[in-house]
């Protein structure tokens, strides 16, 4: 058996498979990753890729995350939040676009709290009850998520930025925990929300073992989604002179959790279509089968900035729409207007 068959039968890699599949020179054991990953996808989804309507609320954050360009230290960062009436007419406009998923984000804001964020899941909840509500707002209380859970969240991206302890330490305050993370993604999915965790690739510090400690820590957690994108500078943080991380490891890695879980909710991340003109289209092509086209007011959307050069920061949200259906179409892909809700799922907060 070669190395990308026994990964796809054991769901399970080592270390030198790691290092070796990132770091090869042949063309050829490349594009057998590629193939395999992509033809699991295709087995699972077909060739329908998942649109997310991406809603970033705030661009104030309490953290102060080392890599993150919205980091509270960062004075040279503009703030802004949504109003309510904002939020709701990106769902408006997104729903009219045909998205069924709306996923709102934002840097960890005390201005949202557990009432008015339940008020807004609500509302959205009743106006669109067909739709898939995601929340991607960092760590808060279990009573929170709960709460959000009943006001009508379906699920939750959290990264769990780094599986390893120490490597965590080294990006972030130390105010912030590793523990804690993980347990806010423990409690997340006892909940029974959709639970999504990730990391950056080529964050400052990651090794191999990092990595291995990643791809371990989701197979062990088995979350519906996992977000991989590369790591990009942001000016004015501490991390502004850091390389960037790189495209053709997230590549191989996107394959590679592809071949861990068949049926994950992968995104091809803007990130990746940030360091690379065809990031997107490369991203499904080594086997994610989700895109996330913003719908944030675009006035914003520039302001949301968690790393440098972001994309899409120009365009209204019908443009990234058809920009994202086009691009999927010319690589023989047709973006599907569905929940898209992972394979296991059977919801209850419809
Ligand atoms: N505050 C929310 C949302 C964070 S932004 C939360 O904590 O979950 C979503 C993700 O963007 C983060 O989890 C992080 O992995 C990624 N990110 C942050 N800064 C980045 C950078 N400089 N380059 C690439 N990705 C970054």
């Amino acid at each position: 058996m070669d190395i990308v068959e026994q990964i796809l039968a054991s769901r399970d890699i080592g270390r030198a498979e790691l290092e070796l599949l990132l770091t090869t020179g042949d063309k050829e054991l490349v594009e057998r990753l590629r193939s395999a990953a992509r033809g699991v996808a295709d087995g699972v989804y077909g060739k329908r890729i998942f649109m997310r309507g991406l809603i970033e609320l705030t661009s104030h954050c309490k953290n102060d995350c080392l890599y993150c360009g919205l980091r509270r230290s960062n004075r040279t960062a503009v703030r802004y939040r949504l109003s309510e009436e904002q939020i709701y007419d990106c769902c408006e406009t997104g729903y009219r676009l045909g998205f069924r998923t709306f996923v709102m984000q934002g840097g960890e804001d005390g201005w949202f709290t557990d009432e008015r964020m339940c008020r807004i899941v609500a509302t959205v909840r009743r106006r669109y009850p067909d739709c898939a509500i995601t929340l991607s707002l960092g760590e808060r209380s279990r009573e929170s998520y709960q709460a959000l859970y009943d006001a009508g969240a379906n699920r939750y991206l959290l990264r769990h930025e780094t599986a390893d302890a120490a490597h965590y330490a080294r990006l972030h305050p130390a105010d912030m925990s590793w523990q804690h993370r993980m347990d806010c993604l423990q409690a997340l999915k006892e909940i029974g929300y959709q639970v999504g965790c990730g990391f950056m690739v080529g964050s400052p510090f990651q090794t191999f073992d990092t990595l291995l400690a990643d791809l371990q820590f989701i197979r062990r957690f088995g979350p519906q989604m996992v977000g991989i994108g590369p790591f990009i500078p942001a000016h004015d943080t501490p991390f502004a002179a850091e390389a960037k991380g790189s495209v053709q490891y997230t590549l191989r890695l996107l394959a590679i959790i592809r071949l861990l879980l068949p049926d994950v909710l992968l995104p091809a991340t803007t990130a990746l279509g940030t360091l690379h003109p065809q990031g997107r289209e490369l991203g499904i092509q080594y086997g994610a089968n989700v895109v996330m086209p913003n719908l944030s007011p675009r006035d914003h959307r520039k302001d949301y900035a968690i790393y440098d050069n972001k994309i899409c920061t120009g365009e209204e949200s019908a443009e990234c729409r058809a920009c994202t259906e086009q691009r999927m179409r010319r690589i023989g892909y047709e973006t599907v207007v569905d929940r898209g809700d992972h394979a296991s799922v059977t919801n209850k907060n419809e």
